[in-house]
């Protein structure tokens, strides 16, 4: 069974996804990952798409279908249960999705979505920092680092991510509800989708999104 985990920016679906990796063998695929990774070793594509992430857009649905299905590609012949984060977040994502499931005879997927408030995206993401060493993640508005702007593990010199800024949270809040919601509509109505309150304790949303988790 393949997962699609859904929901805003800063809902917690990087976390959950990497829990999700570690303990139960998923192969993790986040489009925001494959983009970030292409824009900072300056491809063609990073190219192109760093002018929409920089301002909180979605970048063309072209563009996206092309790095899903090349990463599938490469991936799917492995076996393995995928786990979509940030992907799809357009009707025409959806449709996208849908052709490379059956062009690559992937079976189906469920949908689980983590629900979290506009007021605890914009409080969770304006705080972020992340260790680029080792990938620790802090928050200045819940999960201090013991020294100010530097990493409790490896003592390096905290970053935050670029769209992580007053102006772009609010510019991806409202992409989410205007061209990521229908998505989720879309799902309900296919009988695909779990919803599940995301503002709780990590390990309490990870117990709720294994329990919603058929076979
Ligand atoms: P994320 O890390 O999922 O929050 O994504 C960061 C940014 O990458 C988004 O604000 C978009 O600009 C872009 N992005 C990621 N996934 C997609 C997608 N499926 N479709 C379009 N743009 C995307």
């Amino acid at each position: 069974m393949n997962l699609i985990l859904f929901g805003p920016p800063g809902s917690g679906k990087g976390t959950q996804a990497k829990l999700l990796e570690k303990r139960m063998g998923f192969r993790h695929l986040s489009t925001g990952d494959l983009l970030r990774e292409a824009i900072e070793k300056d491809t063609s594509l990073g190219r192109k798409a760093k002018e929409y992430v920089d301002q909180g857009q979605l970048v063309p649905d072209g563009l996206i279908g092309s790095i899903v299905k090349i990463k599938l590609g490469d991936l799917h012949s492995e076996c393995v249960n995928f786990l979509f984060d940030g992907y799809p977040r357009t009707l025409e994502q959806v449709k996208q999705l849908e052709m490379i499931f059956s062009d690559f005879s992937m079976g189906s997927y469920q949908v689980i979505s983590l629900d979290v408030s506009d007021e605890e995206v914009i409080k969770r993401l304006s705080g972020r920092l992340s260790c680029p060493q080792c990938g620790s993640g802090y928050n200045l508005n819940y999960k201090k680092p013991e020294h100010s702007g530097m990493c409790d593990k490896c003592r390096s010199a905290l970053v935050r991510r670029s769209d992580d800024t007053q102006e772009t949270i609010r510019e991806r809040l409202k992409v989410y509800h205007h061209q990521t919601k229908p998505v989720l509509d879309y799902f309900d109505k296919t009988g695909t989708l779990t919803r599940i309150p995301g503002e709780s304790d990590e390990e309490i949303i990870f117990q709720s999104i294994k329990r919603a988790m058929k076979g």
